[in-house]
């Protein structure tokens, strides 16, 4: 194969006056975690590989699923008949796009025991999450570490972006206090959709965003949260308002890095579906699970994880202990099921 040189590749962008060879140089040399690969994920990963960031940290707990395909760029028909995570497609889709990044597939859940292992070198976090309180936890890890992140949610046909520069503009806790706590957010892109053309709206706004920042123009980015709703065709700003005395960029209390110790159960958005996770201190014989399972159900395997049907519902388990029940959304019958034929 023929190597294609940097002034090839680059050359529509490195022409740009507002990136020039040095912020191409600077792009390349930085770290870029994106956070949650669903509709908003995969399009700011494939802007930020195209564009030539160094190493995209490509962050998922979730396999691929059929009801991905019409909005989530970066996979494939394949990779829902393999049951494949999400972070390895998308690592493999974007290798075939531009293979000089350094990409870091990760399938985990973000909690409170790996955020900080997650962010720790990166220039930017793009928000590619469906979740507040994973939203609150890394707006929590991105603040105690300085690190600017780039926030963004849709739902329906509207959906809004922000970004966070600690210490200079407001944080997500100024905008939305205690969010954190909330467990289940009123309305899911399971029960309202998602129109596909906003999430791409959203992530290439966060997308030019993290590029500002990692070419060492800070003071590009906007200081306004934007909303856009493209089916009534409405733009609008607001001012992001830096709170004095916010508890986590004012007073740097960051109470949700603590680590929790006992079994934490999620619904997953747009999935029916219960995710279960072990505390970070727990290890699980994955073999021994194997061998155990496999004398009782058939299993799905692949390397990164088996799969198997018991009591009307799928179960998925990663190497990790980590597991999904699908087929409800009850925290505690997701749980009976795991200590079941898992453990815990
Ligand atoms: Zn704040």
């Amino acid at each position: 194969m023929k190597a294609e040189p940097m002034q090839t590749r680059y050359a529509r962008q490195t022409v740009l006056k507002e990136i020039g060879q040095d912020g191409q140089h600077m792009l390349a040399g930085a770290t870029a975690v994106v956070a949650g690969l669903g509709a908003l994920g995969s399009n700011s990963a494939n802007l930020l590989a195209r564009a030539g960031v160094g190493a995209l940290r490509l962050v998922d707990r979730d396999i691929v699923d059929w009801t991905n395909l019409q909005r989530q760029s970066l996979f494939e028909e394949e990779d829902a008949v393999q049951s494949l995570p999400k972070a390895e497609a998308a690592a493999r889709y974007l290798k075939r796009v531009n293979s000089a990044i350094r990409y870091e597939p990760i399938t985990e859940d973000i909690n409170p025991g790996n955020i900080e292992r997650i962010v720790t070198g990166a220039a930017v976090v793009v928000d590619g999450l469906d979740n507040f309180y994973t939203r609150a936890l890394v707006n929590q890890a991105c603040v105690k570490h300085g690190i600017p992140w780039l926030y963004g949610a849709c739902l329906g046909t509207y959906g809004s972006a922000a970004t966070i520069i600690p210490g200079v503009s407001a944080c997500l806790n100024c905008l939305l206090p205690d969010i954190g706590q909330a467990t289940t957010p009123p309305l899911t892109c399971e029960t309202v959709g998602v129109l596909g053309p906003v999430a791409a709206m959203v992530a290439a706004w966060q997308s030019s965003e993290a590029l500002k920042i990692m070419v060492g123009k800070k003071d590009a980015v906007s200081s306004h949260l934007v909303h856009v709703d493209l089916w009534q065709n409405d733009f609008s700003t607001l001012p992001m308002t830096r709170v004095a005395g916010c508890a986590v960029c004012g007073q740097h209390k960051f109470d949700l890095l603590e680590h929790g110790s006992r079994l934490a159960t999620a619904s997953l958005c747009g999935r029916d579906a219960v995710q279960i996770v072990p505390p970070p201190s727990s290890s699980l014989d994955f073999d021994l699970l194997r061998q155990t399972l496999g004398r009782i159900f058939t299993l799905e395997q692949n390397p990164y994880l088996l799969k198997f049907r018991a009591d009307d519902h799928d179960v998925v388990v990663f190497h990790d202990g980590r597991a999904m029940v699908f087929g409800t959304s009850d925290p505690n019958a997701a749980l009976s099921l795991y200590g079941k034929y898992i453990g815990g």
